[in-house]
């Protein structure tokens, strides 16, 4: 028995047989090669290979299609592709090719250290090459032809792995490498497969066929576990599987604390799929859309295909309350500039007017379809809010112009993660702004001076502190003051005990992950608000 630690993905409790995912090394021709020849395989190649993302993506909700569309663009990118044909025409086979210039692409961006959203497609890049090499190659595309359902250990996992065997045979994810932001963590997560990463590459020397507890939630994995080990897993999957009975037991009970005081109850969301998933575990609505996920870099949605998007979301919401966080492409393509301190959500978007415009038209469109609100990010200060409600007056003349049906009075509100707008929210209300939500993921790191992805000055990153207390205690009284609806939302909601503090600073309106929407309201209902 050996315990290997890693870092969670996917939280969850698993016990099962280990299948190592290898990828047997690829071996190219020697040539010569006819470069007409070459040429005419890879579009053959390309057009398979776009058939089988298009097919995956049908498959995955829609927060995830992105995933593929990126990588199936990637196909059509024309200065990937222009290198790929400079090296056939210069005799190279049209797999070695590929492969040459994926893997660079691929290390470019994984060497963009300040920029991780570009770091984690690097994987895509890796991916999709590897998909085109192997239909040149007349190679598998999935390695597993599983028969029983097994926890997948590899070095790294692609995004398209999870899609390449039969759904319901993944139990869990052990990777060598990896992180917990990649796409495969985001897939893994969504479909509750419990998954670790970064248990280093002595895992993976012997693990095949052998047995494995895989406890995600601690971040640790036991081999070949002794009888005891065994039957302490198999005691915690079925006490976790009573708790999940006692948590849906909740469903029927109303939202009030054990002093009476009602409460809300919103999800975070990425889409329609997950909005649904959300409903059905008792949200009262979306608290947070985060819209931006369904854009990636080089395929600017426009108005309508937005439109569709935010309806969809909508209908999940079955005529509940759907609040979306507006924020632009632009944001996830500039680099340096949008990191951290620089020019993020508002500020890229007030950068970016015509994109911005094409967004706010969408919403106010969809928003003639059921209740929707629409907050800015990153605002600082009640200038940034004036420039924005600027962008809204001119959408709304111009889809008055273009007589469409939209909804004139939108509520637009300001998600406050700046600790400069906290301490000036009474400015914001006395400007029009309909409603709050405090965004404690970015208000913890700008309050704290703290990145909220740095293990290392985790120490630092608390998101219930005094100071924390304070500014989410002036945002309450601005709320209260101009008597419009205040929210919080983050991570942090999630968690039992920071919620009760939130809940005795005075607020009544919690957003959280769908998943953790039970616990939490249980929680609250043994709380007293007073
Ligand atoms: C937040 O900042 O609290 C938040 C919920 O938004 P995100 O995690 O998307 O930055
Ligand atoms: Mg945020």
């Amino acid at each position: 028995m050996k315990v290997y630690k890693g870092f969670t993905a996917s939280p969850g409790l698993v016990l099962g047989q280990v299948s190592r995912l290898d990828r047997p090394p690829l071996v190219f021709g020697e040539g010569p090669f006819h470069p007409e020849q070459e040429k005419q395989a890879l579009e053959d190649a390309i057009k398979v290979a776009q058939q089988e993302l298009d097919e995956m993506a049908g498959r995955a909700a829609p927060s995830e299609q992105a995933i593929f569309l990126f990588q199936s663009m990637m196909l059509e990118d024309e200065g990937f592709m222009n290198e790929v044909a400079f090296q056939i025409k210069a005799g190279v086979g049209a797999a070695e090719a590929m492969d040459r210039v994926g893997r660079r692409y691929a290390a470019q961006l994984a060497a963009m250290k300040d920029n991780a959203y570009m770091q984690l497609r690097s994987v895509d890049i890796l991916d999709v090459t590897q998909r085109i090499t192997n239909i040149l190659c007349h190679r598998l595309r999935s390695w597993l032809a599983l028969d029983h359902p097994v926890i997948l250990a590899s070095d790294l996992l692609m995004p398209t792995d999870l899609f390449s065997v039969p759904a319901g045979r993944i139990l869990g994810l052990i990777t060598a490498e990896g992180s917990g932001q990649s796409h495969a963590a985001i897939i893994a997560r969504s479909l509750n497969i419990p998954g670790i990463t970064q248990v280093g590459e002595d895992f993976l020397k012997d693990c095949d066929g052998r047995e494995v507890i895989l406890n995600a939630t601690e971040g640790e994995c036991i081999l070949d576990p002794d009888a005891a080990a065994r039957q302490s897993a198999i005691t915690c999957i079925c006490e976790m599987q009573r708790q999940n009975e006692e948590l849906n037991a909740q469903l029927e009970l109303p939202n009030r604390t054990r002093d009476g005081e009602e409460f809300e109850l919103l999800a975070n969301c990425f889409g329609p799929e997950d909005v649904g998933t959300a409903m059905e575990s008792g949200a009262s609505g979306v608290g947070l859309l985060r819209s931006s996920y369904m854009m990636m870099p080089g395929h600017a949605m426009d108005e309508q295909e937005q439109y569709l998007f935010y309806t969809s979301c909508l209908a999940a919401a079955r005529g509940r309350m759907v609040t979306v966080r507006d924020r632009t492409m632009a944001d996830a393509y500039q680099g340096v500039q949008s990191s951290k301190l620089g020019l993020r959500g508002i500020r890229s978007s007030l950068r970016n007017l015509p994109q911005m415009a094409v967004q706010i038209c969408a919403l106010m469109r969809a928003a003639a379809k059921g209740p929707l609100r629409v907050m800015f990010p990153m605002v600082t200060d009640v200038e940034d809010w004036d420039s924005a409600m600027q962008v809204v007056d001119h959408c709304r003349r111009k889809l008055t112009e273009r007589g469409v049906e939209f909804e004139p009075d939108v509520p637009f509100g300001v998600m406050l993660s700046v600790p400069a707008a906290c301490m000036t929210a009474e400015d914001f209300t006395a400007h029009g702004c309909r409603f709050f939500v405090i965004g404690t993921n970015d208000l913890t790191q700008y309050t704290h001076a703290v990145s909220r992805e740095l293990a290392i000055a985790e120490h630092y990153y608390r998101p219930a502190s005094p100071a924390m207390k304070k500014l989410i205690a002036m945002v309450v009284d601005a709320a209260r003051k101009a008597d419009i609806p205040v929210t919080i939302c983050g991570l942090a909601v999630g968690n039992a005990v920071n919620a009760t503090q939130y809940l005795h600073l005075g607020l009544r309106s919690f957003s959280m992950s769908p998943q953790n929407l039970l616990t939490i309201k249980k929680a609250l209902r043994d709380a007293d608000a007073k």
